[in-house]
């Protein structure tokens, strides 16, 4: 192999020179960790070339807020937490190991940056739409009441006419817009307990749809436990109600489902007996789940541990008696929070989380003997205004100020001002980062803290999401289907053709 790369780096060598030397790799070239690690990364890539069978299993995981610039910072601030890091920077999260993957051009039918609710929607159901829209076409204004004529169907609905086990998972409200999008069909992502007056009667809320309306889903877990019970009841956590019809949605799924287990909390969570249950109903917040950063332990599951009791329910035997494989999402939602909230520290570790749950699903499926039947992505829905600037030098605390290279001092700006490596073109923080035009001194603050706000330049309420591309990684059958610069809606046509879910285009006939 080496005298081969030799070889042809010899004949390009000669072509470009003219002569007849032959370059030859040197020794010391072959033998630095760099040249031989990228070798040795090429050579196992070539040797996990997926198999072209079906994906029985589908797994789409789901980094709210995920942009490429998140992507790297979480992984150095992993790389810098672990006892042998080189800097951090040599790190991977879980999915960057993945063998293929591609960028999705993210932008919604009406709108160049996007919103997660016309993104999930491309991702789930093959074609683009508005922004602010569900699970419904283009034709749809946001704000129609009757949609009814312009639902698009999902994978999850797919796969649950195939006979596969579903699943969904979220850390924010599972009536949010990405989990929504999954099985819900509504012309606002807003409308999430409630519809307006002069809708009544035409469509239903969000969290209605799921409980009466929507494809049986087998796992439901996630936040947003208020807009499934009446304003009139307090929950256990004291948190009241927000439905205004006075359907308690939480005793509804109960009816329907007597051997199913509805659990609030990490005790009920933990009880759950994955090998004989076969509905899980778990809402874990009143609103959205804590950040990683803040979760206890006690009181809620994190995003791997109910990624893996979703697997155990989905593979056990009360289901896989009747179905063929599973449809699972699994999304982080609060990642975009912590950015619009101008946080990196709460944004960084909710990426760190999610690439653990990647992970978590990989053993998980790989214990069980479902690893290589199971086609699992790994994207975003868009972009956020955050960036890493200036010349830190390696292994630079990547929370931190920047210094660079050969200096103990902090790097100084234009202003000459130290500033972070992390910073946000807009959001709340600019707020703090100018008085009257000058730019706040940085130097007497632990830019480190879980707290802190990064310097932003446009002053914002909300930090923004960003229009560039998001990555797509995938692994399992058919899984080359990603690849180059896409279109978000191809994600959904890749998981059709791979797990043959009978959403294909025809020619209508004359
Ligand atoms: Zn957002």
């Amino acid at each position: 192999m080496k005298r081969m790369v030799s070889a042809s780096a010899a004949a390009v060598s000669m072509l470009l020179a003219g002569t007849t030397h032959a370059a030859v790799v040197p020794d010391y070239q072959l033998n630095s960790s760099w040249y031989s690690n990228a070798q040795n990364a090429i050579s196992a890539r070539s040797t996990s070339l997926s198999a072209d069978s079906k994906a029985k299993n589908i797994i789409v995981f789901v980094g709210d807020g995920m942009g490429i610039s998140t992507q790297t910072a979480a992984r150095i601030l992993q790389g810098q937490s672990q006892a042998n890091n080189q800097g951090g920077e040599e790190n991977y999260l879980s999915f960057e190991h993945f063998p293929h993957s591609g960028l999705a051009k993210t932008y919604n039918t009406n709108q160049q940056t996007p919103d997660s609710a016309g993104t999930m929607t491309a991702m789930m159901s093959g074609a683009k739409t508005k922004a602010g829209v569900i699970g419904v076409s283009d034709n749809v204004n946001r704000g129609d009441c009757d949609v009814s004529s312009e639902r698009l169907v999902s994978a999850l609905e797919l796969a649950a006419s195939q006979h596969k086990a579903t699943g969904i998972i979220s850390t924010a409200r599972i009536t949010h817009a990405t989990p929504a999008a999954t099985y819900a069909h509504v012309s606002e992502r807003n409308w999430e307990a409630s519809v307006p007056e002069e809708c009544v009667g035409k469509v239903s809320d969000i969290a209605y749809q799921l409980i009466h309306q929507a494809a049986d889903i087998d796992v439901i877990m996630g936040g947003g436990r208020r807009n499934f019970l009446p304003e009139e009841v307090t929950d256990p956590e004291g948190s009241t109600g927000r439905r205004s019809d006075g359907n308690n949605l939480i005793e509804d799924w109960q009816n329907f489902h007597r051997t199913g287990q509805y659990v609030w909390d990490s005790e009920g969570f933990n009880a759950i007996d994955t090998s004989s249950t076969s509905k899980v109903l778990g809402l874990f917040n009143s609103s959205h789940m804590e950040y990683e950063a803040d979760r206890d332990d006690a009181d809620e599951p994190s995003l791997s541990a109910m990624t893996e009791k979703a697997i155990d329910i989905l593979l056990n035997d009360t289901h896989q008696q009747q179905q063929q494989g599973f449809f699972l999402m699994v999304e982080s939602g609060r990642i975009d929070h912590a950015h619009h909230g101008g946080n990196a520290a709460r944004a960084l570790q909710d990426t760190i989380e999610y690439s653990n749950a990647v992970q978590a699903a990989i053993d998980k499926l790989d214990a069980a003997g479902e690893l290589d039947d199971t086609l699992i992505i790994v994207t975003a829905d868009h972009s956020h205004v955050f960036t890493m600037a200036g010349y830190p030098k390696r292994g630079n605390p990547i929370l931190g100020l920047v210094v660079g290279v050969g200096s103990e001092q902090p790097s100084l700006a234009g202003d000459n001002k130290p500033y972070t490596t992390l910073g946000y073109a807009n959001g709340p923080g600019a707020a703090a980062s100018f008085d009257a035009g000058v730019r706040t001194d940085l130097s007497a603050l632990d830019t480190k803290q879980l707290d802190f706000q990064q310097q932003a330049l446009i002053p914002s309420g909300s930090e923004t999401h960003a229009g560039e591309d998001v990555a797509v990684f995938a692994r399992g059958p058919q899984a080359y289907l990603i690849q180059g610069a896409i279109e978000q809606n191809v994600i959904f046509h890749a998981i059709n053709q791979a797990a043959d879910l009978g959403g294909n285009a025809y020619v209508a006939e004359e």
